[in-house]
Formats: structure tokens, sequence, C-alpha cells
């Protein structure tokens, strides 16, 4: 099901009222929040809003159907939940001199909150000796598995990044090969312009996060015109043309999986989010009028 314009005008309405709009609806309760149907509501945007898969919402509420109506009370997993199964990895960390929560977090490719929920710890402070268990993620939702693997192995240059820049392809096919090669072909000698790339279903798979070799060599983008920005901005692009269709549920579900991630673990979190025409100069409307980039907006300015 296509998530329709009009949809994401409500949401829009909807995130821009923000703390009036958590203070009646978003009631914490526990780990899981609770969200109280609106008018216009449907499963997908609230899933969307809350960047949790659609499917863990009707897990969390034991719905068999997408029919929501006025006023049910939704229990709104948070995004962890909704990735992670049993705690119990059985791997076990123990704390040496030096070590911090994000290093030892990085090292075995969970987040740092899921780290934290799985040791019942509050704070960022952990003592020598600690014993740590490490929690188990359940692939099937979580898309970003193989990117925190990749970047395990890497040493991300974290003062660096400073802006995330979001794009589409502009163009329903291809895939981070096809855009190295078309990249190259016009005279960008490291290739593929963005640092990750969402595939669509077409040419790679629906949501599924290619990580490009800027990433794993930590070099500057090439994804928009200016020089100064391409030093300190990382480029994710979302294979499709927006402005004649729509990113799909996993491809939205994989960017936010993405931000979230990148924000909370992995550049400071400060770092500016902007759509490309947002940026100055550019003069592009990339990434297209069917992007939710005011509801990216509310999400994470
Ligand atoms: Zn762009």
């Amino acid at each position: 099901m296509h998530i329709t314009r009009r949809q994401f005008t409500k949401t829009t309405l909807l995130a821009s009222t923000g703390a009036a709009l958590i203070g009646s609806n978003l009631v914490a309760q526990n780990s899981a929040s609770v969200y109280i149907v609106q008018n216009g509501d449907t499963l997908s945007h609230i899933a969307l809003r809350n960047g949790v898969p659609e499917s863990a919402i009707k897990k969390a509420n034991n719905l068999n159907s997408d029919l929501i109506r006025v006023g049910q009370k939704l229990k709104i997993p948070t995004s962890e939940n909704a990735s992670i199964g049993d705690f119990d990895s059985g791997i076990i960390h123990e704390v040496k001199r030096g070590d911090t929560l994000g290093g030892i977090a990085m090292t075995h490719g969970v987040s740092i909150s899921n780290l934290k929920r799985a040791n019942n710890i509050s704070s960022d402070v952990i003592q020598i000796g600690q014993k740590l268990k490490i929690p188990v993620i359940v692939s099937t939702e979580d898309l970003l598995s193989h990117v925190r693997a990749q970047t395990v192995k890497i040493a991300v240059q974290r003062d660096n990044w400073k802006r995330i820049v979001v794009h589409h392809s502009a163009i329903k096919y291809g895939n981070a090969a096809v855009y190295d090669r078309a990249h190259r072909k016009r005279g960008m000698q490291n290739g593929l312009a963005y640092h990750f790339v969402i595939g669509n279903g077409i040419d790679s798979g629906d949501g599924e996060i290619e990580v490009g070799p800027r990433w794993t060599k930590q070099l500057l983008g090439g994804h928009v015109k200016s020089y100064q920005t391409n030093l300190t901005a990382i480029g994710i692009c979302l294979v499709g043309n927006f402005e004649a269709t729509h990113p799909s549920k996993r491809q939205l579900s994989a960017f936010t999986q993405l931000m979230d991630w990148l924000r909370s673990d992995v550049v400071p979190k400060a770092t500016n989010f902007a759509g490309h025409r947002d940026l100055r100069g550019e003069q592009t409307i990339c990434p297209g009028k069917n992007f939710p980039l005011a509801a990216m907006h509310a999400r994470y300015d």
C-alpha cells in the first residue's frame, strides 16, 4: 500500500505540533508508549512517525488486520524492542580499562540503548571488571545488521561529520554498483558519490542498505555541488524518482533505522539533517516531492 501525499501532509501537521501531540496522545507506560488513534490515522503512518515497523505495532497489540479505530489505544514498542529478541546471547563482555559503552556496543554490533537495556543500566558509567551481557539482535526486522558489522571494522571519523543529507536517485533503476559506474564515468575517481544507497526492490533489495566505499574508507562525499559541504556531509540515497513515485515502506524503515543509529551511536548527536534541496545554492528538487522531508525534519531537527 502506498502512503498518499495527503496522509503525509497530515503526518507533518501532527508532527509539527510535537509537544502538544505527545502530551495528549502519547503516554509513557513502562518501557513502551501508548498512542491514542486520531481521526485520519493509518497504521502505516503511526508506524512511520514512531519509527517502528508496522508489524511490530500489530504484534504488540495482537492485531490481525490493518484496521484501527479513532480512540483506540495502541502500545508502541520502541524501535529497538521491535528488533530485539531474547537478551541472552550467552556472550559476556568484561569491561577493561579504557572501554566505553559506545565502544563495546560498536565492537559487538549492537546499539548503546540495547546494551543498556540488556544490562538494566540507566547511566553511561561502567566499571572495570563489570560483566555486560551482549544482547541478541533478531534480523527479521533489522535492516542494519550488516551496516553495523561493516562499520565495526573501520575507524569512523566521528568529528568530521557535521551533516547527513538525503537524496533520491531520480531514477527508478539502479543500485550502488550501477551508480558507482555512472559516477566514475562523470569523472569521480572515488566512484559512488553517496555513502549509503537504500534499494527499492528492483536492482537491489527493497529496504536493503548498501554501504559504499566512501563510508568504509571514510572519504568525503560527491553528492552535492558544494565541495565544502561534501567534506563534512554523509550522503544517503534512496533509489527511485520520488517526483513520480513514493519511497517504499521498507525504504523509509531502512532510512529511519540508519538515521537513528547514525545519530545515536555513530556520529555526534548534533549532526544536522537536510534534504538535498534544503541546502543553499544546490538548485534541485531532490529528494523529490513524495519523500516525507517535513516529517523527517520533525523527527531529526
Ligand atoms: Zn540529491
